[in-house]
């Protein structure tokens, strides 16, 4: 793998991810509300318009925004080095900043807006079937058995498994299914011993915040993260 390569995918991941902030604090709101107006923390509103979503850094001058940046170059790089300069590695790389943004939000209100998880299975899923057509039916399978899966956990009472994980576990295993079962296995297992060492964590420096107060989102991306670079 040559360095500038992962240097120009790390330079990809990070620049891009320095324009979520704002976009994330402007969708991190209540089921049914429309989209944010005004800075959440100090209050100030936001520019009228597409110049309103648009800021790099943090979502306004009265927060810090260098997680994010520092977090999606990270990704990039992980990918870039353990895949190389494959066809599908430009598909990952743009998934892997829609990953950031619905991880954002959903750290931050519980909520994985359905336009960006149809954005992620569009925009991944779309490219990496024209790549590989021999794999669509694996590609398929997996996001039926894995939504289906998730779907009968979510309907089981007091389980804390939301709609939006239900929806986004089927995209991911999906894009998971390209790279085959075992790829898929891996990563709802590393997932779930993620979220798992989250919440335990949580716990026993009791910062746990009731049943529900996890989200699940984060720990998905991540454990497709492993599943992609680790299989
Ligand atoms: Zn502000």
């Amino acid at each position: 793998m040559s360095t500038p390569i992962v240097i120009m995918a790390a330079v990809f991941g990070g620049a891009a991810a320095a324009f979520l902030p704002r976009v994330a604090d402007r969708l991190a709101v209540p089921y049914g509300e429309a989209s944010r107006t005004a800075c959440a923390r100090c209050g100030r509103r936001f520019p009228a318009g597409v110049t309103g979503w648009i800021r790099a850094g943090a979502a306004c001058g009265c927060a810090r925004g260098a997680r994010p940046v520092i977090a999606s170059a990270l990704v990039a790089t992980v990918l870039t080095v353990a895949l190389g300069p494959v066809p599908r590695l430009p598909v990952l790389l743009v998934a892997g900043v829609l990953g950031a943004l619905l991880a954002m939000i959903d750290v931050r209100c519980l909520r994985l807006p359905d336009p960006l998880v149809c954005g992620l299975a569009v925009s991944a899923g779309v490219p990496l079937a024209l790549l590989a057509p021999e794999r669509i039916g694996t590609a398929l399978a997996a996001g039926a058995v894995v939504g289906l899966a998730y779907l009968a956990i979510a309907l089981l009472p007091g389980r804390g498994l939301g709609l939006g994980d239900v929806k986004l576990g089927a995209v991911l295993g999906l894009l998971l299914g390209f790279g085959g079962w075992p790829a898929v296995a891996v990563g709802l297992g590393a997932a779930h011993l993620l979220n798992g060492v989250v919440a335990g964590w949580l716990l026993i420096s009791g910062r746990a915040r009731g049943a529900r107060a996890l989200p699940f989102g984060p720990a998905l991306l991540t454990g497709a993260l492993i599943g992609l670079v680790a299989v």
